[in-house]
């Protein structure tokens, strides 16, 4: 038997030629539907070469339900359904493990998720697990071990390459920079979609076994703040503000703005740190990476750790009272403009067409 397992750790060693595959981490909200960054993972994985594989975790009917769902995200071909008291919340600690064991056993030559708060805090570990090193925040997938990432704040591109590729190369893509098919988008969301789904199957119950015994950070509870409004990091329509909207109080203009066109509020990190808004809404290089068709900054000067987070923008909209503000630059269109009087006026005639 000692033999034996020596043997096969010989064979798996990183020379091992794996045959091309790719598993994808889903993430998905406690109602079933799957996330839309990992639609945009999704649509990066046409990029990879072989089979797409996703790995869905949770517990319950929730989980069963995610499962469904990513079986009808297209190019899946099948998904691994893990069902746990320990996956029931997203605890990088198990999820990371629960991945990791899942790769190691089923030797895919690619591991991805989307670049979210979750993705960045899972896929790391799971990478640390299978002892690589991932590669992060991808915008462009140039071969299966050739990518692009942001540094400097976006404003440079790294094209950089596994030298001795690993067995596993774990990545996170942006998912603004993998735009998704709406029809795909669609039947992600709801059951009965178009196509045939693919299988479903359980992990093997020896990979879920050892969860109990990670080594977990507890989970207390989780304050969701319900806006009815589009996620940030996927919304069509953003509208920020910035320091010069002075209170809390005033950002109510640009919600009933964001709403009218169907969008959602961002901001400046200056209007978080004074408290106008909840830090989830901060726009920008340590915030979220937003690229909607159109961004309406208000009051906010374009400091280059914003424009990391926005330029990519379709139709960029500034207002703002110093003509010499830096957003200007990259705006599409600029109002000088006092914003107290503007974007009352701006609802006005939003509110007519
Ligand atoms: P200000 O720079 O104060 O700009 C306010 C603007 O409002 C001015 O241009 C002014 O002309 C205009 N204005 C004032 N009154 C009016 C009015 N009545 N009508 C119209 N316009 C008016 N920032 C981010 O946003 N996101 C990040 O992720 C981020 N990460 C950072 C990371 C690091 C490491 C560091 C050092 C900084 C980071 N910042 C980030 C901060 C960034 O440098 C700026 O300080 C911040 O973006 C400024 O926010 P602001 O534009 O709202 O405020």
């Amino acid at each position: 038997g000692l033999r034996w397992s020596a043997h096969s750790l010989v064979r798996s060693s990183a020379t091992q030629a794996r045959q091309a595959s790719t598993l994808l981490y889903v993430e998905h909200s406690g109602d079933g539907t799957v996330a839309p960054a990992t639609l945009s993972a999704a649509e990066a994985a046409k990029h990879l070469p072989g089979q797409l594989e996703a790995l869905v975790c949770g517990s319950g009917d929730a989980v069963k339900r995610a499962a469904e769902a990513a079986a009808r995200l297209p190019g899946v071909s099948k998904v691994w359904l893990a069902s746990d008291s320990a996956l029931t919340h997203p605890l990088a600690e198990t999820h990371a493990k629960l991945l990791s064991s899942l790769a190691t056993k089923q030797k895919p030559s690619h591991v991805l998720a989307a670049s979210t708060a979750q993705g960045r805090n899972v896929l790391p570990r799971a990478a640390a697990l299978l002892a690589t090193q991932p590669v992060t925040d991808v915008v462009r997938i140039v071969d299966d071990n050739t990518f692009v990432r942001p540094i400097y704040a976006g404003n440079a591109f790294a094209t950089v390459q596994f030298k001795s590729p690993p067995a596993v190369r774990v990545v996170t893509v942006r998912p603004t920079a993998f735009p998704v098919d709406p029809t795909a988008a669609a039947a992600a969301g709801a059951p009965g979609g178009s196509g045939s789904p693919a299988p479903v199957e359980p992990v093997p119950p020896e990979l879920l076994a050892p969860l109990s015994s990670v080594p977990a950070a507890k989970w207390e509870s989780a304050d969701v703040r319900s806006t009815g409004r589009p996620e940030l990091g996927s919304a069509k329509v953003v509208v920020c503000g910035g320091r010069a909207l002075k209170s809390a109080e005033n950002f109510a203009m640009l919600e009933q703005l964001a709403d009218l066109l169907g969008g959602a509020v961002g901001a400046s990190r200056a209007a978080v740190d004074a408290g106008y808004v909840a830090n989830d809404l901060q726009v920008g290089q340590t915030g979220k990476v937003v690229a909607p068709d159109l961004y309406i900054g208000v009051g906010i000067s374009g400091a280059i750790q914003h424009l990391a987070g926005m330029k990519d923008s379709r139709t960029i909209v500034a207002i703002n009272n110093d003509g010499e503000a830096p957003i200007f630059s990259v705006a599409d269109y600029g109002l000088e403009a006092d914003l107290f009087k503007a974007v009352p006026e701006l609802i006005e005639a939003v509110k007519k067409v």
